[in-house]
């Protein structure tokens, strides 16, 4: 107990300034200066956490914010989402994990991301990109081959890492490769030997390396511009992979499938309904295989998730809902000018049946409202006019003028 005469050895004050006075052996400390001790051990140890992995989890965004985020720039596709979601913070927890780690070890879980061109992939990879605490990458599978074969090595896709990372190698072995059309390096043919398959198998044996885990030698600048710059060591061992791909063509495979086992068991059970509409939800591991990417490949690619074909419905949210959506793109765009832009709600209905009418996507959205727009984009900021009213009617003028099969090629 404090006695009279007793102080802070902190601050100085005596017993009878403070609410309490904790007493040493050889000193004493009052309630206010424990209270500012225990915030700065607690600092500390939080500082000591993050300095480890780089991160603190408590400050990272949980798998529903980061879906929640996702929702705010893509429409629907709530089931990739939250596997992305899902796999981006395992790869935080993992990246949390100190090396000498005893205990579980976390092993990574690469992601390959089924759906139709157009369905969102890559916008969902750039999104998250926004948003993440890693280096983040988006390459294309198409352009890589066989080492010694026009095009670029495999190893260049983790120069691209580097580059963004700033070549600070620690920190791009902690990040995250989008490979984008992973479907279009599968085996072209069941017989590889026939042909030279350069694009095909030999580029997943290639790749193979990267999402096992190994150390790999990285031409800094892209190898064969500068074949003579030293290589960079990287270990892929950390590295999250995500890949995307419209495999065209699957849903035969998975159709087959389907029906082979409806001889079996459950075509005695009446409960199961083919969504025929739909066939992607039911892709499984071996459907990839069938579609020409290897087993190793697939076995480094535990998470398996598909992206819903976009209904009408979904093309018209695109269209005005996201954060960034077209329409809100373009009343901004005409705000800079000083003139306040809107539409009739009926347009955005004539907008989608056009888009639908001429299978141009949600990509075709962008061009349709372009070509719309192009008249008075291009007059507006040479008037005085403060205000642009869209109807139905000069919608329909304006694509009539244009032609929209030419926007079909896109
Ligand atoms: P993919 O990679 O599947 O071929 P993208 O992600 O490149 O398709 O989509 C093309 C464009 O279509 C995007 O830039 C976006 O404007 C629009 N889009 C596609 N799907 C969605 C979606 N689900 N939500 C919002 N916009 C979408």
């Amino acid at each position: 107990m404090a006695k009279s005469g007793d102080r802070c050895t902190f601050c100085g004050k005596t017993g009878k300034d403070v609410n309490l006075l904790i007493t040493g052996v050889n000193g004493a400390i009052c309630d206010a200066c424990a209270t500012q001790a225990y915030d700065i051990v607690q600092e500390d140890s939080k500082l000591k956490k993050k300095s480890q992995s780089g991160f603190d989890l408590a400050e990272l965004p949980k798998p529903k914010e980061i879906k929640e985020f996702l929702d705010g720039y893509v429409v629907g596709q709530d089931e990739a989402k939250r596997y992305l979601s899902v796999a981006v913070y395992n790869h935080y927890k993992r990246l949390m994990q100190p090396l000498s780690s005893e205990d579980v070890e976390i092993e990574k879980s690469n992601i390959v991301m089924v759906g139709s061109t157009g369905t969102g992939k890559t916008l969902l990879a750039r999104t998250i990109a926004k948003l993440l605490h890693v280096p983040f990458t988006i390459v294309d599978a198409t352009v890589l081959t066989q080492a010694g074969y026009v095009g670029e090595d495999i190893e260049s896709l983790l120069t691209r890492l580097l580059q963004v990372a700033n070549y600070d190698v620690k920190a791009a072995e902690k990040g995250i490769v989008f490979i984008d059309e992973i479907d279009k390096i599968a085996r072209k043919g069941d017989n590889p030997s026939i042909t030279r398959d350069v694009s095909g198998e030999g580029v997943q044996q290639g790749l193979l390396k990267l999402l096992e885990g190994s150390v790999i030698n990285v031409p800094p600048q892209g190898g064969r511009k500068h074949p003579d710059a030293p290589m960079i060591q990287v270990d892929t061992k950390n590295i999250l992979f995500i890949c995307g791909g419209a495999f065209d063509g699957i849903e035969k495979k998975i159709a087959q499938r389907l029906n082979t086992r409806s001889v079996g068991y459950s075509a005695s059970n009446k409960n199961t309904q083919v969504d025929h509409s739909n066939l992607l939800k039911y892709i499984r591991p071996g459907d990839l295989k069938s579609f020409g990417l290897i087993p190793e490949i697939i076995g480094r690619l535990p998470i398996l998730t598909y992206l819903n074909p976009l209904d009408r419905d979904t093309l018209s949210r695109i269209l005005t809902e996201p954060k960034n959506s077209i329409i809100k793109q373009y009343i901004k765009l005409f705000e800079m000018d000083g003139v306040k832009l809107s539409f009739d709600e009926n347009v955005f209905d004539y907008i989608v049946d056009k888009a639908i009418e001429y299978k141009l996507g949600a990509r075709g959205l962008r061009s349709i409202v372009e070509t719309i727009m192009m008249d008075d984009m291009f007059s507006m900021p040479s008037t005085e006019e403060n205000e642009l009213h869209i109807t139905k009617e000069y919608a329909q003028k304006q694509l009539d003028k244009a032609d929209l099969n030419s926007l079909q090629a896109e």
